[in-house]
């Protein structure tokens, strides 16, 4: 029996890496958070802090320039930077995300080049480029070409909703070969490869940034690929692996989307903790009524529950076993009641929840995304039912 898969503790390591980022976010994240928000300000310095810190490399082994920490930690850690300011956290998870697929699949190169920049946020961050206009939650519809040429390939295509994908020095790209058994089913999966671009390569155009609802602070962009040369080295993995690859890094996102969706909801859920104790109305605390206190209960009750499944999914990571359905379950249900815990923290603040005076109406704003990148509800619903139906198969 695993008996320490029951411990709820983190570990001395753990419990230092969050104590880190928490106190990174309240001394320099959260006070600049609105004004990055109102701004659109990418987070540059903060970035290069968190590498300073480590949290950029977090699942990154030692010799490849991370800190080994595990995905434990790197879920307490993107709850405590997304409490204060969810773009700087969503920045850092991609980040997190690119680093621990190039230390996974990357080229002797690429591991040796690439990754300590990564890790130290010399390269301020990392870019996962899948979708593109006519694929989205059919990702493996992407229609990016890669031609092989001598020595390497040329890319050609157009990418879409690419996070941070104008400041990144690294961006995993992934694109169709463009041979002629692809061409006969040009869907077939396993003709897909993860390429690694870099920042400045001939012929990598970026486009408007879009102007979005939330997480103003980081920055999404479209990418133009016109035959740009990536080396074989830049391959993840084997070549026609991609899609493989692409699915391992997601199942890892997904606990550290739902991860932030908890630090958001966590930081709105506090906030309206405080303000039922001290707004004031038919002479008593909002708090001493109990139609506020039910909000708060079962904002308290999901926002535990949500953790749950982060941490079980984050810790089935650690341990080495599949966690594909963990983390689709806990990204699901984390994400969709963070939405609603921050939707009742603006309830709670009335009038001025409305406003931009008080931080509940970023959070909800900042939120609402989380049900939708990296696979939206629906799909991590496709996801689960899957697991659950071929299990009930196999038993
Ligand atoms: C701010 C932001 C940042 C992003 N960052 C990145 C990034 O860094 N890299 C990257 O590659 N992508 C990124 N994305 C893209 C994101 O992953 C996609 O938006 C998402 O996968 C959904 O794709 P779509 O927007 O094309 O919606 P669509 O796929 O067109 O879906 C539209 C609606 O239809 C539903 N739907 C679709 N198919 C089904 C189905 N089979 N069954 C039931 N319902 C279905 C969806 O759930 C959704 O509600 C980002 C998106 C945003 C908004």
């Amino acid at each position: 029996m695993e008996t320490a898969a029951m411990n709820f503790q983190p570990s001395w390591s753990q419990a230092l890496v969050a104590k880190t980022a928490r106190e990174f976010a309240s001394r320099v994240l959260a006070p600049a958070a609105a004004a990055r928000d109102r701004h659109g300000n990418f987070p540059e310095a903060e970035m290069r802090e968190l590498g300073d810190l480590g949290l950029l490399g977090v699942c990154v082994p030692e010799d490849h320039g991370g800190a080994a920490a595990g995905p434990v930690a790197l879920a307490l850690a993107v709850r405590e930077i997304a409490r204060a300011d969810a773009s700087v956290a969503v920045t850092m998870a991609v980040t997190n995300m690119v680093a621990e697929a190039l230390s996974r699949f990357g080229s002797v190169d690429v591991r040796a080049r690439l990754l300590p920049r990564l890790c130290s946020g010399q390269e301020v961050s990392g870019s996962f480029s899948l979708s593109e206009p006519q694929a989205g939650s059919d990702a493996g519809a992407l229609a990016t070409t890669a031609s092989a040429v001598e020595g390497g390939y040329r890319l050609r295509g157009s990418k879409l909703w690419v996070t941070s994908g104008d400041q990144s020095g690294v961006i995993v790209v992934m694109a169709r070969h463009n041979v002629p058994e692809a061409s006969t089913d040009a869907r077939i999966a396993r003709r897909i490869s993860a390429f690694v671009v870099e920042r400045g390569a001939p012929g990598l155009t970026v486009g408007r940034p879009e102007d979005k609802m939330g997480q103003r602070g980081s920055s999404t962009v479209p990418l133009t690929l016109d035959d740009v040369f990536v080396p074989e080295s830049a391959v993840l993995g084997q070549p026609g692996q991609g899609f493989k690859v692409a699915l391992t890094a997601l199942d890892g996102g997904r606990v550290n989307v739902a991860a932030q969706a908890v630090g958001i909801a966590q930081a709105a859920f506090e906030a309206a903790c405080t303000y039922a104790r001290q707004r004031q109305q038919f002479g008593r605390p909002l708090a001493e009524f109990q139609a506020v206190q039910m909000m708060l209960a079962d904002s308290a009750t999901a926002l535990d529950a949500a953790w749950l499944l982060v941490m079980r999914a984050a810790c089935a990571k650690e341990r080495g076993v599949p966690f594909t359905a963990s983390a689709a379950m806990a990204k699901l249900f984390a994400s969709e009641k963070a939405v609603e815990i921050c939707d009742r923290a603006v309830q709670i603040f009335g009038g001025y929840g409305y406003t931009r005076e008080f931080a509940v109406e970023r959070n909800l704003r900042d939120v609402r995304v989380t049900t939708i990148y990296e696979g939206t509800s629906q799909i991590q619903r496709l996801v689960i039912a899957k697991h659950v139906l071929a299990e009930i198969a196999h038993a």
